[in-house]
C-alpha cells in the first residue's frame, strides 16, 4: 500500500469512527449515514488515495471542475456516486445530468423542470434533495423555508423529480443545532426521508440530530487554499 493511500485510509477511518459514535446519540436506533466525501478544489492526485481507500461517494460543487477530474477517475473506478453539492444554473443542467448521480442543490422551479426535462431526455432519473436556506440568508442558495413544502409537492407531482430529502448548509458562526432541528422537522412535514446535513466543523451534531448525508471536505483532505477571484 502506498503512504498517500494508507494516510487516507486513516483520514477515512477516522471520519467514519466519530460518525458512528455520533449516530449512537440518535435515539436508540443509529441511523446508518453515508459520508460525502467533498473534493471539491482537490485535484485527481488527492483523491485517487480515499478512492483506493474505499470510499466511493463524493461531493463536488462546480459542474466543469467535476467534469474534468471525474472523467479521469471515472475511468479508473467505475462505481463513483457523485453528488452535486453547488448551485446549478440552468444552462449546466445538461452536463450535470450527464455527470453527477445525485443532485442535492434543488433550489428552484426553473431548475426543477430543466432538470426534469434533460433527465427525461437522457433516460435518466436522478436522486434530487432540496436546498433549503434554512438561515434566510440573501447571499445564500436554498429555498426559502416556508416555501419549502409546497415546492418538494411540485418537484414531485408537476414535475416527476424523485426528491429523496433535504440539504442546507446554516449561517456560518452560528451556533448549527437549531438549524439542523429545523430541517429535520421541515423534512417530516414536507415527507421526504433523507437529510443532508453536516461538514467538518459540525457533522457530529448534525448526525445527533438526524443526518443521513454528512458532506465533509476539509476533515478529509485538508484545508483548502482561499479561493481567490
Ligand atoms: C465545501 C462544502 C462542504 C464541505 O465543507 P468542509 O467544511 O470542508 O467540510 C459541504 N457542503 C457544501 C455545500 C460545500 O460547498
Amino acid at each position: 500500500m502506498a503512504d498517500s493511500t494508507q494516510n487516507a485510509a486513516t483520514r477515512l477511518s477516522d471520519i467514519y469512527q466519530r460518525m458512528e459514535e455520533a449516530a449512537k446519540r440518535f435515539d436508540d436506533t443509529p441511523q446508518r449515514v453515508e459520508l460525502v466525501a467533498v473534493s471539491k478544489t482537490f485535484d485527481v492526485v488527492a483523491i485517487a488515495p480515499l478512492l483506493e481507500a474505499g470510499q466511493r461517494v463524493f461531493g463536488e460543487n462546480r459542474v466543469q471542475e467535476a467534469k474534468a477530474k471525474w472523467s479521469e477517475l471515472r475511468e479508473r473506478f467505475s462505481d463513483v456516486d457523485l453528488h452535486l453539492i453547488g448551485p446549478l444554473q440552468t444552462n449546466k443542467v445538461k452536463e450535470a445530468v450527464a455527470l453527477f448521480d445525485v443532485i442535492e442543490s434543488v433550489d428552484r422551479d426553473k431548475l426543477a423542470k430543466a432538470l426534469a426535462s434533460e433527465m427525461e431526455k437522457q433516460g435518466k432519473q436522478l436522486p434530487c434533495f432540496v436546498q433549503v436556506n434554512i438561515g434566510g440568508e440573501s447571499q445564500k442558495a436554498g429555498c426559502p423555508i416556508d416555501e419549502t413544502e409546497a415546492f418538494v409537492a411540485r418537484c414531485r407531482d408537476e414535475y416527476g423529480l424523485e426528491i429523496v430529502g433535504l440539504m442546507c448548509v446554516p449561517p456560518a458562526n452560528e451556533a448549527p443545532g437549531p438549524y439542523f432541528a429545523v430541517l429535520a422537522q421541515l423534512a417530516k412535514s414536507a415527507g421526504v426521508e433523507k437529510l443532508s446535513m453536516g461538514m467538518s466543523g459540525d457533522f457530529e451534531t448534525a448526525i445527533a440530530m438526524g443526518a443521513t448525508h454528512v458532506r465533509i471536505g476539509s476533515a478529509l483532505f485538508g484545508t483548502r487554499p482561499p479561493i481567490t477571484g
